[in-house]
C-alpha cells in the first residue's frame, strides 16, 4: 500500500484553510476507519493521526486491541445497542452517539473508576430523519444532565450528522441548529468543548458553522 501521507497532509491543509477563511479555530480531525484494515490505520497513525472513529463496537474493539501498543484514541460513532455497552465502555475512549437514557447506567457501570472517564457526546437528530439515530433537540439537555451526573462518564458536547439536502442553505441551517444546541449545553456545562459535525461531503459547511471536530473517512482512505 502506498503511503497516505500526501492525502493526509492535503486534508489537514484544507481544514486549516477552510477554518481560516471562516474565522474559526481549526477543528480536530477524527479519521473514520470503519471497514478499513488495521494496516491502513497504522499507516495513517505513522503520519501523526491519533483519533480514529468506528461504527461497530466489535469491529472497533478488535482494532483497538490489536493496535493497543500505538496508544491511539478510539471513538464510537455508530448506533450503540444496549447489550453492547460493556464492550463499548471497555474499548472506546469516546462515545459520540449517546442518544437515550437507557445506555447511561450500563456505560457508567462498566467504565470502571480505575480508568479515565469515558468522553460522551449527545447525538442529536436535528432534522428528524427516520433513517438516523440521535435524540430530538428537546431531549438533548436532559440527556446531557444525566451524563454529567454519571461519575465514570464525562460530558464533552454534541454530535450530529448533516442531512443530505440538495441546497447548501438547508444543509448549513442543520449545522447552525446543532451549534445553537451545543451553545445551550455549554451555558449549563461550561466544560463542554466538542461539537462534532461534518463528514467528507459537507465538512466545509460544518466548519463555517463552528464544528470543533470533523469526522472524515472517504477523503482520507478513499471510497468505501
Ligand atoms: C461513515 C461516517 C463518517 C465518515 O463518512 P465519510 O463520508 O466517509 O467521510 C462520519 N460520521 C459518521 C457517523 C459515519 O457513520
Amino acid at each position: 500500500m502506498s503511503s497516505p501521507k500526501p492525502v493526509f497532509e492535503s486534508v489537514q491543509r484544507h481544514l486549516l484553510n477552510v477554518a481560516a477563511a471562516a474565522g474559526r479555530p481549526p477543528p480536530r480531525l477524527l479519521a473514520v476507519s470503519k471497514t478499513r484494515p488495521t494496516s491502513a490505520i497504522m499507516a495513517l497513525a505513522a503520519c501523526g493521526q491519533r483519533a480514529f472513529g468506528e461504527n461497530y463496537v466489535r469491529e472497533g474493539a478488535l482494532k483497538a486491541i490489536e493496535l493497543a501498543p500505538l496508544g491511539l484514541e478510539w471513538h464510537l460513532i455508530g448506533h450503540l445497542q444496549s447489550n453492547k455497552c460493556r464492550e463499548a465502555a471497555e474499548h472506546f475512549d469516546w462515545l459520540q452517539s449517546l442518544d437515550r437514557h437507557r445506555l447511561i447506567e450500563p456505560l457508567n457501570h462498566y467504565r470502571t473508576p480505575q480508568r479515565s472517564p469515558m468522553n460522551v457526546l449527545v447525538q442529536i437528530n436535528v432534522d428528524g430523519e427516520a433513517s438516523k439515530s440521535g435524540c430530538t433537540p428537546d431531549e438533548a439537555l436532559p440527556l446531557a444532565r444525566a451524563v454529567a451526573a454519571a461519575p465514570n462518564l464525562r460530558l464533552r458536547g454534541v454530535m450530529g450528522i448533516g442531512a443530505p439536502y440538495p441546497d447548501f442553505e438547508h444543509r448549513r441551517a442543520s449545522f447552525r441548529r446543532l451549534r445553537e444546541l451545543f451553545e445551550a449545553m455549554q451555558e449549563e456545562f461550561p466544560d463542554v468543548d466538542t461539537l462534532s459535525m461534518g463528514m467528507s461531503e459537507d465538512f466545509e459547511l460544518a466548519i463555517a458553522e463552528g464544528a470543533t471536530m470533523v469526522r472524515i473517512g472517504s477523503s482520507l482512505f478513499g471510497p468505501r
